[in-house]
């Protein structure tokens, strides 16, 4: 049957439409794992390692908010010249309607951008909260030597707090799950590389939980990998401008800009940021001879724009737009995100000046007042695309004749 909502193939017993419960999906295994013991631990960003809450005998469980309707209630504790997915965290916790927060032993932060550092201060006086300072200067000489100490502190707080002991046994382990839902992860993300890709950027965002590593989920990604590609020749999921998708992440309940491109002849067959491909691309040594060394290693290499200088965001999104044959990028800005919109210009220039690709920014918000008026803007990015497509057809054809 075909999901009305985006133009792809949702079947009943599909991967697809499992994932389309990812909400219940999650709630039921945490249920099921908190009666037996398990802790639920809240994350929020893609700095903080699962493997060290798993290796602890936690659930970690994304707390992102996606819903607007949830911005109102923050704003009225909250400044409103936050962005959308700080207030709609944080109006969560004060409606008391994300049952994840409520069931969550202990929230582990990070000091991220201003806006949830300080949106943090309020939700620890509610729940209880571990804050990871993260270095915000990568390349200086002692930034890495600070992460690993602050990783250390985390190791301790969760031994403390769950009286539990981490071993390098139950860290190797957690670092294996991990890694498989990763490789999984990008495996899935790689089929998007096919000329005509056999899902859409929004049936591939869909495919996740809001939890790490269920085997459910696993079981299911490996069925999409098997069943997908052979659909390629049924479908026309996957035709359409090929954009790459880059910015601030996109939770769940907030992919409406994500529709909007795909609705109006897109196809985003590389989404680079956080709810897409970037935190998946690297994986942790399961030999390595120090495991919290080599788990500080892979989240300190995250390019996100709160850190500066962030230069390797820079490479890899050159190295995407190759590998998934971008023909324009798309950057998501949420609105007052001050550091994705200031780094914005270093993004226009390279993918105008080194891809020489179209580049279109959209800042906007979970309100969806705004949608028409960026219908219209990447209808006109696609059209451009299409001249330029066609001008140099045409240019190839002259050279030819030549
Ligand atoms: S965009 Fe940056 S702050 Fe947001 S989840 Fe990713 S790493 Fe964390
Ligand atoms: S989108 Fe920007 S402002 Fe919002 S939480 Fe992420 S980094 Fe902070």
């Amino acid at each position: 049957m075909a999901c009305a909502s985006h133009g792809s193939v949702v079947r009943g017993d599909s991967p697809a439409a499992y994932f389309q419960a990812q909400v219940s999906n999650s709630l039921d295994y945490i249920k099921l794992h908190k009666g037996h013991g398990a802790r639920v631990v809240g994350i929020m960003c893609e700095y903080t390692p699962r493997e060290l809450i798993m290796a602890a005998g936690g659930i970690p469980v994304c707390l992102c908010g996606g819903s607007g309707e949830m911005v109102e209630p923050a704003e009225r504790v909250l400044p409103s010249n936050l962005c959308s997915l700080i207030k709609s965290t944080f109006g969560y916790s004060l409606e008391k309607s994300n049952p994840f927060l409520e069931m969550a032993d202990l929230i582990v932060a990070e000091t991220t951008c201003d806006g949830k550092k300080k949106m943090y201060e309020l939700l620890g006086q509610q729940y209880p909260m571990h804050v990871l300072e993260l270095p915000q200067k990568p390349d200086d000489p002692d930034a890495f030597a600070h992460w690993v100490r602050e990783l250390m502190k985390l190791k301790i707080a969760l031994e403390k707090r769950f009286s539990i002991v981490i071993t390098d046994e139950k860290l190797r382990n957690a670092i294996r799950l991990m890694n498989r839902e990763r490789k999984l992860k990008r495996g899935l993300a790689e089929l998007m590389k096919c000329e005509v890709p056999p899902l859409t950027g929004r049936d591939l965002l869909d495919m996740k939980s809001l939890v790490a590593c269920m085997p459910k989920d696993q079981l299911q990604y490996e069925n999409a990998l098997k069943t997908l590609p052979t659909r390629v020749q049924d479908t026309s999921a996957g035709q359409g401008v090929r954009v790459l998708l880059t910015g601030v992440p996109l939770p769940h309940g907030a992919e409406r800009v994500m529709d909007i491109i795909e609705g109006h002849g897109g196809v985003v067959v590389c989404q680079e940021n956080c709810s897409g491909i970037k935190p998946v691309l690297e994986d942790i040594s399961e030999d390595a001879p120090d495991m919290i060394h080599a788990i500080a290693a892979k989240y300190f290499h995250l390019p996100c724009s709160v850190m500066t200088p962030n230069t390797k965001r820079m490479e890899l999104l050159l190295q995407l737009s190759r590998e998934y044959q971008a023909q324009c990028v798309i950057e998501l800005v949420w609105r007052t995100c001050i550091t994705y919109d200031v780094e914005s210009a270093c993004v226009k220039r390279l993918v105008e000046d080194e891809m020489n690709i179209p580049y279109l920014r959209i800042e906007t918000d979970y309100a969806p007042s705004d949608s028409a008026r960026i219908a219209l803007r990447v209808q006109s990015l696609f059209e451009t695309v299409s001249a330029r497509g066609s001008s140099q057809e045409s240019s190839l054809k002259g050279c030819c004749h030549d």
